[in-house]
């Protein structure tokens, strides 16, 4: 069989429904590096150092990084600075490519439009459901909006509805309700407090061993009596 034709499992009876199969991915320590992280280093603030893997409450850490922003007079100009002197992580983009040419491909990051966008062309243009940002005409980020509340586990339970089967995978504690909620779900280069604490999750580092998770996920997610 093909590789691409692993993306969907048809039952052998014509008048049954098929199952897509789809690979749910976070963005920001799985295909790129951490924005905010790059953006204290470009700009010298310690304090935007930390990330969701310090804060799990988003809202909370999205207030008190546009707090500092505000505080240190920053704005989009020295988001876009950092932005465009980052590239996706090493092997990012043919890790992107495999999995389409064996899946559908979602990424469902916790990021920005703003932010996330300029990446997506870096790695071929996958799909992107993320939140936005309001900015005004100086540049200043005035206010940001999440596309809804735990918006990761919720797609993939929408997907559901769809009749798809996912395979999620992230490094951080807010990918944990997505991968709890999918059908199989992957800790990838994730910090050793996160994989303690969510032993229930297989945990890889580096793309070849995420690829082999994949394939094993896509092996136990077969419905019986499809075929591959
Ligand atoms: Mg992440």
């Amino acid at each position: 069989m093909i590789a691409s034709s692993r993306a969907f499992s048809v039952t052998t009876s014509s008048s049954s429904l098929f199952t897509g199969k789809l690979a749910c991915l976070d963005l920001e320590g799985v295909l790129i590096p951490e924005v905010w992280v790059n953006l204290a280093d470009r700009v010298g603030v310690e304090a935007l150092k930390r990330t969701t893997r310090d804060e799990p409450d988003y809202n909370k850490l999205m207030r008190y990084r546009l707090d500092i922003m505000n505080k240190e007079g920053l704005g989009m100009a020295d988001i876009n600075a950092a932005i465009e002197s980052m590239e996706p992580l090493p092997g990012a983009v043919d890790m992107v490519a495999w999995l389409r040419e064996r899946f559908q491909v979602v990424i469902l990051s916790d990021t920005f439009y703003e932010f996330g966008m300029p990446f997506m062309k870096k790695l071929n243009s996958p799909t992107l459901f993320c939140h936005r940002l309001s900015v005004d005409p100086n540049g200043k980020i005035t206010d940001f909006h999440m596309r809804q509340q735990d918006p990761k586990r919720k797609s993939i339970s929408a997907f559901r509805l769809m009749n798809y089967t996912t395979i999620a995978t992230g490094d951080s504690y807010n990918d944990t309700t997505m991968l709890a909620a999918a059908d199989a779900g992957i800790l990838f280069d994730a910090a050793q407090t996160v994989i303690d604490e969510f032993p229930q999750f297989p945990a890889v580092f580096g793309y070849e061993a995420l690829k082999e998770e994949f394939m094993k996920a896509h092996d136990k997610t077969e419905v019986a009596g499809c075929y591959k």
